[in-house]
């Protein structure tokens, strides 16, 4: 064990570990995407986004923007099997928006867009329940990973236009029993494009009686531009 150690010590000083993102060395507490790359995200402060917020979403905060740099974090989430990318961006996602809503989201329960069984033994986890973890930890409130369940394997959605999509996900979500119905949750995606997919889920949501839907996801691209 000792010994491992060592060998460990030894190894990371002749092979620092490299960030995926800019292949720079990190130091000892960063993992996978070193603490520049993170910095560099661009917070989202459009107000476009208002144009797409749809009938069953009550708030819609995108936290970043979805530019390059945060299109490849993303890849490394999704793409790569670094689900620990997920739970860091989590994190710093919740420091991002802690300021603005903390108050307001004392009592929700955070619920992860959930991927169809065959997707999720494809990618081997969820990468919005990585968020969803994350930002769990970090603003200490409850995460229920198993409120959603995907019952219809929506094929990818980044050809379709606006009405495709609504169609692609209209009926791809339904609630898992449960004793309690939350009376607010925030779901958690990776990025918000049309509103289509969380719309869906929160419809499911308000249709089993919770009151109160707020959707984060990681980022959003400016819509309209
Ligand atoms: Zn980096």
């Amino acid at each position: 064990m000792v010994f491992r150690k060592i060998i460990q010590g030894i190894s990371s000083l002749l092979f620092p570990p490299i960030c995926l993102i800019c292949d720079q060395k990190m130091g000892g507490n960063e993992r996978v995407v070193c603490n520049l790359c993170w910095d560099k995200l661009k917070p989202y402060n459009s107000t476009k986004i208002k144009d797409v917020v749809t009938s069953d979403i009550d708030v819609i905060f995108p936290v970043f923007l979805f530019d390059e740099h945060l299109q490849s974090i993303i890849h490394l989430l999704k793409y790569q099997g670094n689900k620990s990318v997920g739970i860091q961006l989590g994190q710093i996602m919740a420091q991002n928006i802690l300021p603005k809503i903390k108050n307001e989201i004392q009592n929700f329960v955070i619920s992860p867009i959930p991927l169809h069984p065959v997707k999720l033994r494809e990618r081997g986890y969820n990468q919005s329940e990585a968020i969803a973890l994350g930002l769990s930890e970090e603003l200490h409130i409850s995460a229920n990973m198993n409120l959603l369940k995907r019952i219809v394997n929506t094929k990818t959605q980044t050809k379709l236009n606006r009405s495709e999509r609504m169609e692609n996900v209209k009926n791809a979500f339904v609630m898992n029993k449960i004793d309690i119905i939350p009376k607010a949750v925030i779901l958690i995606d990776d990025v918000f494009t049309t509103g289509s997919t969380m719309n869906s889920a929160a419809r499911v949501l308000k249709n089993q009686g919770v009151s109160v839907v707020y959707g984060i996801s990681a980022a959003a691209p400016i819509i309209g531009d």
